[in-house]
């Protein structure tokens, strides 16, 4: 058997060792278009923050790790998937036959158009270890940096480039940040964090126009008519999957590639993993892009499992970002967001910045929001994921919903060994 992975981030890593674990004859070809050994996006804050050098993001320590495995890591970019034929083209024009193919290709940052019309080598996502390379060359400390966006990718590169000592102003179009994981409550809190610790925080402020003057510095006019001469610019307003390369692949996309439970696209012996994949969400059961790891790393075993013949039924992905900005943790969980038709609980502690909001479906919890608490937040997946049904510990989290761990205690118990006796 040939497998192919396209793309060297933690889906295509995992699923490449997965298959040479349950898959030990087989052909594994792992194939990515970035140079240097494959990493870790996740590393890149901490690279940022020189608490862990370039080596410290590689996703495999050892220099022969992909040899001593079997797996041929190839650096190329993939042009064109052939399912007709089996094969992928890669960009210096050679083909590349398979049985099963994996496509891990992940996403890649939004561009600002006015910010990249002036050309200026002071304009940057931090999507790559790349980019990180030359953030750390301009955000020195003291030096004034404009982060452009303010979601989850935003914010943690926000602290990162807070902690070398630049001084950064945070632009957001809308009144709210980090939109995707917070409600207005809670995103109001962590705003009047940054700004406690020192950040300029711009709602409602976009780029008019942008130029580099005569010195090669980037001048920046908002909407507000205010002007600012940022020594870099940072774009971080979302990212888009790489799927480009698959058209007239007849392989099935929508906000990503669409898969079924078993990671498989709508062509039978391809799979897709990951930040590109639009797999099944635990909580909802529809299909969705996360754009995270720990959605990347299952992703990956799952399908090469599958792909090795074993049949792995995907449970579903949780979706649950745990965000450290300054110093002030927030966690989102599921349907943070509730339904029609929930409860909810709600603990706010605006003078400590300590928040809490659970959202439940009849007895079960379904989502939650946290600030300002670290203790146990695991729990709050674990009854999520176990889809325990609460009985009377709702009604005693709805009065006190810091009571979680113990409604974990008294619900998982009961069904281990006193079901229904409470
Ligand atoms: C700064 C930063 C911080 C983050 N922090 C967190 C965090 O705290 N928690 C969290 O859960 N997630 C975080 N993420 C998101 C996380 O990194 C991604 O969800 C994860 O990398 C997805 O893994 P992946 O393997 O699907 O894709 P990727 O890691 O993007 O890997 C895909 C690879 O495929 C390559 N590729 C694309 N097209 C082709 C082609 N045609 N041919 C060959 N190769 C190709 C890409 O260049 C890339 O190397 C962060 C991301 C960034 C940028």
């Amino acid at each position: 058997m040939k497998h192919v992975i396209i793309g060297t981030g933690p889906a295509g890593v995992l699923a490449a060792e997965t298959l040479r674990k349950v898959d030990p004859d087989s052909g594994i070809t792992l194939i990515g278009d970035e140079p240097g050994v494959p990493y870790s996006r996740m590393a890149i804050p901490y690279y940022l923050q020189d608490r862990i050098g370039e080596e410290g993001t590689h996703l495999r320590t050892t220099d022969d790790h992909y040899k001593s495995l079997k797996i041929d890591l190839i650096r190329a970019r993939v042009m064109k998937v052939n399912p007709g034929k089996n094969e992928i083209t890669l960009d210096n024009g050679k083909t590349i036959g398979y049985d099963r193919l994996l496509v891990a290709t992940g996403s890649r940052a939004y561009r600002e158009e006015v910010l990249e019309k002036t050309g200026s080598p002071r304009v940057h996502a931090c999507w790559t270890l790349e980019d990180a390379r030359h953030i750390a060359k301009l955000a020195g400390a003291g030096e004034e940096v404009l982060l452009v966006g303010a979601g989850f990718v935003a914010c943690i590169i926000m602290s990162a480039l807070a902690r070398r000592g630049a001084k950064v102003t945070s632009i957001v179009r809308g009144q709210q940040m980090v939109r995707s994981m917070m409600n207005p409550t809670a995103s109001a809190m962590v705003k009047r964090w940054w700004e406690k610790e020192g950040i300029r925080v711009l709602t409602g402020t976009t780029i008019a126009d942008a130029k580099c003057d005569a010195a090669g510095k980037l001048e920046v006019t908002f909407n507000s008519g205010n002007r600012m001469k940022p020594n870099l610019a940072v774009v971080a307003t979302g990212v888009q999957p790489n799927i480009e390369f698959l058209e007239g692949s007849g392989i099935a996309t929508d906000g990503g590639i669409l898969v079924d439970e078993y990671l498989r696209t709508s062509i039978p012996n391809i799979y897709a993993a990951g930040d590109v994949a639009q797999g099944y969400d635990f909580s909802t059961g529809e299909q969705s892009v996360h754009i995270i790891q720990p959605t990347a790393v299952d992703h990956g075993r799952a399908a090469a499992l599958n792909m090795a013949g074993r049949t792995c039924k995907f449970q579903g992905s949780l979706l649950m970002n745990v965000l450290d900005t300054m110093g002030l943790i927030s966690g989102s969980f599921g349907r943070w967001q509730g339904i029609d038709g929930g409860d909810s609980a709600e603990l706010i502690d605006e003078d400590n910045f300590r928040y809490i909001n659970l959202q439940f479906d009849e007895d079960r919890l379904i989502g939650a929001l946290t600030l300002g608490h670290t203790e146990n937040i695991g729990v709050i997946r674990g009854l999520i994921q176990t889809k325990v049904s609460l009985g009377p510990w709702k009604q005693k989290l709805v009065e006190d919903p810091s009571q979680f761990m113990k409604a974990y205690l008294g619900s998982t118990q009961a069904i281990g060994h006193n079901a229904g006796v409470m």
